[in-house]
């Protein structure tokens, strides 16, 4: 039927109430706090801001931008050091961007008097960030399309790029060094190197500094620019609002964003709006006494997220209250870790990295990575304002001095304030502007965790399976404690009745802000990953997992185990496992067992337990031993997957097929390596690793 003029009316009316239910006056006229930072309400990009890089750079008078392509925060942080860097030192009037904020096709609009930077990160099997992918598919096309007609295209662009990537990947660094490529080819001018940067190695930082220095100089050259002293510009402003205290509605105590804020999260939730999901089970997989590996469900049916088998899930954590304490106490911002304060950027381009107005408490416990390893340069900005002239010798040898900072500070597991106690020796930091540390210190990032469930047999619940990270420390009373498994650990334990938990003497605001994540909630999002099944169930898999590399591979045959149920035809399925002992640190043990009762013969688990037995053997010993039928699988079409630990295990299961092919087909080595090669460019061979 058509709708007539009065239904028109009417519909509009019952729009335009509900738009106004829904943004809850924030059209309306309804007064803004002045110093309240414009933070996201919902995917962070905001509405009227121009993705114009040339309109921005002549808006706001600057000369260097520094884009980042980062996923989990560290290329973002390194971009912020160039910009600071630059204008301490240089003079240069710099400003950081996300690469997904702006448009590339008039790249060739920008003036020669001008820098561009790029600090790009390798994602996975080669991949781009997920704040790159556009960037990149746009300056690798074959035929790029700019706004100007220049020849060669981009004949004016003066630019510096940084990669960071992991050398045990297949693809290392190819992000920087396929756009390197990509703008060479336009006619654009490199100044310096282009770097890169190996967190496989974990040299990442030290090759940053390494290579920044010549760049600098061939950029001061080639620009003309005079390094000066460098002086410390503070580039937030911390104000006191007295008039607020941490009860006041529009403070936020650790909240995400706005809508969190004001009680109104909704979808879409992603990484900049998490999920607050309940935590419906959890419990212990290992039986080993002192080590911890945690099952939990996270329960994602009161939000619209939907995953597939494969697909990864990111935890927001929060700081232990110990190592809060611990900040607070060093800086002497003990006393005033309530007080309400705003931060303003002052600066037109920097972004506030979380929502204000807060208290120092919260920003410390929700938005900072304070537990994380110190960087040598962060050392060096420091020492200025070091509490005696003893101890602002010993910051600056740290700060200069690569061998002595690393084997002052690597074994010692030192986090930030860890190290200012300890060379401080009793003093307090108070002259540390607090704007230095938004400046140096990451984000606090959310972890990833690979799914270990099936979305066919669980599509709201989403499992996961995490090793609790503790390590003794020579020398330290306490061991070190990776921050967002103990946080789990410590939510577990809560659901276990323990009312305060302390896992380890550490504990957590478990709570969240307000309370708000009270009866056992955390804040979750997805991420879509390209680990997948074969779409029809019938090809046979190989999968190789050891350890908490396993957790995909509990979907992967979970979800078999119900297509066979449901009358399906499944292939063979092949599941190679490893751990310490049978009775140890065997997960889902049991488990298994009902899969192979669906599966019948069709599913086989081969298992290396490394300490039983005077040899220690692993999946890829394993996986030769199986060597006949792996080839024959392969033969037929199988998928083969790999995932867990990326620095020697992936690597090695890598070379043990090289060889079978080889050995199987009579290949030469070299032969089996390409069609190992082969058979990742085809997707046959798919890896999932950390
Ligand atoms: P963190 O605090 O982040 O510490 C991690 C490590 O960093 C430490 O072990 C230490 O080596 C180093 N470190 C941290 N602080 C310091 C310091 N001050 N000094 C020196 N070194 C330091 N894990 C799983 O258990 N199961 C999974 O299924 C899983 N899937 C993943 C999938 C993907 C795609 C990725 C990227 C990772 C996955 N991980 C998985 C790893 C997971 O994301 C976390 O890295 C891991 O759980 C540790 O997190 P954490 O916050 O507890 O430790």
């Amino acid at each position: 039927a058509e709708l007539d003029t009065l239904d028109l009316i009417v519909l509009a009316a019952i729009l335009l109430g509900t738009l106004a239910y829904f943004t809850k006056g924030k059209y309306w006229g309804v007064a803004k706090d002045p110093y309240a930072s414009a933070f996201a309400n919902t995917n962070g990009v905001k509405a009227g801001r121009t993705r114009n890089i040339v309109e921005k750079l002549e808006e706001t008078g600057k000369n260097c931008v520094i884009f980042y392509g980062s996923q989990t925060g560290t290329a973002e942080d390194y971009a912020s050091r160039l910009a600071k860097e630059g204008k301490s030192r240089f003079g240069l009037d710099t400003m950081v961007a996300d690469l997904e904020e702006y448009d590339f096709d008039n790249l060739d609009a920008i003036p020669d008097d001008k820098v561009i930077m790029f600090v790009l990160a390798t994602y996975g099997e080669g991949e781009p960030t997920d704040n790159a992918v556009e960037f990149y598919e746009f300056i690798t096309a074959d035929d790029v399309t700019l706004s100007e007609s220049n020849d060669p295209a981009l004949g004016n662009l003066n630019y510096v790029a940084f990669g960071l990537g992991n050398n045990t990947y297949e693809h290392y660094n190819s992000m920087v060094r396929n756009v390197d490529k990509a703008l060479q080819k336009l006619g654009a001018h490199r100044i310096g190197d282009a770097g890169e940067g190996d967190d496989g190695a974990g040299t990442m930082e030290e090759d940053f500094l390494a290579w920044k220095d010549p760049m600098w100089a061939a950029l001061a050259s080639k620009m003309s620019l005079e390094e000066r002293e460098a002086v410390y510009e503070p580039i937030f402003g911390i104000v006191e609002r007295d008039n607020l205290t941490p009860e006041s509605s529009e403070v936020y105590l650790g909240e995400p964003n706005k809508m969190h804020l004001e009680g109104t999260a909704k979808s879409p939730f992603n990484a900049h709006n998490p999920y607050i999901a309940p935590v419906v089970e959890s419990r212990e997989l290992f039986s080993a006494k002192d080590r911890n590996c945690l099952h939990m469900d996270i329960d994602v049916s009161g939000s619209n997220l939907a995953y597939q088998t494969g697909d990864h899930i990111a935890i927001w954590p929060t700081n232990p209250g110990e190592e809060v304490d611990r900040f607070l106490d060093v800086i002497g911002l003990t006393e005033k870790r309530n007080n309400v304060i705003s931060v303003k950027a002052l600066e037109p381009t920097a972004k506030v990295p979380f929502p204000a107005p807060t208290t120092y408490d919260a920003i410390i416990r929700y938005h900072l990575e304070v537990c994380a390893p110190v960087s040598r340069q962060f050392v060096s900005t420091l020492a200025a304002f070091s509490p005696t002239e003893e101890i602002k010798a010993e910051m600056t040898r740290l700060g200069n001095d690569k061998d002595y900072f690393h084997n002052k500070t690597g074994p010692q597991f030192y986090n930030i304030a860890r190290l200012l106690a300890t060379i401080g020796k009793g003093e307090k930091w108070s002259n540390i502007p607090f704007s230095a540390f938004i400046e140096g210190l990451n984000k606090l990032q959310p972890r990833y965790y690979s799914i270990s469930s099936s979305s066919l047999v669980q599509p709201k619940k989403i499992s996961i399976t995490a090793v609790v990270e503790s390590q003794m420390i020579p020398g330290r009373k306490d061991p070190f404690r990776g921050v967002t498994t103990n946080y789990l650990f410590a939510l577990k334990q809560k659901q276990h009745g323990d009312p305060n938990p302390e896992p380890f003497g550490q504990t957590y605001e478990i709570a969240g802000p307000r309370n708000k994540y009270d009866g056992i909630h955390v804040p979750v999002h997805l991420r879509h990953s390209n680990f997948k099944l074969p779409s029809d169930p019938g090809k046979p898999v190989i999968m190789v997992g050891p350890g908490t590399g396993v957790a995909p591979f509990r979907g992967f045959v979970q979800e078999r185990a119900n297509q066979a149920q449901n009358g399906a035809e499944v292939g063979r399925t092949l599941l190679f496992f490893g751990c310490r002992k049978s009775t140890e640190d065997f997960m889902y043990e049991s488990e298994w067992a009902e899969y192979k009762k669906a599966l019948g013969d069709k599913f086989e688990m081969i298992t290396a337990f490394s300490r039983e037995g005077n040899k220690k053997v692993y999946v890829q010993h394993r996986l030769k031993e199986r060597a006949k039928e792996v080839n024959e699988l392969l033969t037929q079409k199988a998928f083969f997957y790999v995932c867990g630990d990326a620095a020697n295990m992936a690597r090695e299961v890598n070379a043990v097929l090289a060889q079978i092919i080889a050995e199987g087909r009579g290949l030469s080595e070299q032969k089996g390596e390409e069609v190992v090669k082969h058979m990742r460019a085809a997707n046959q061979y798919q890896e999932d690793v950390w």
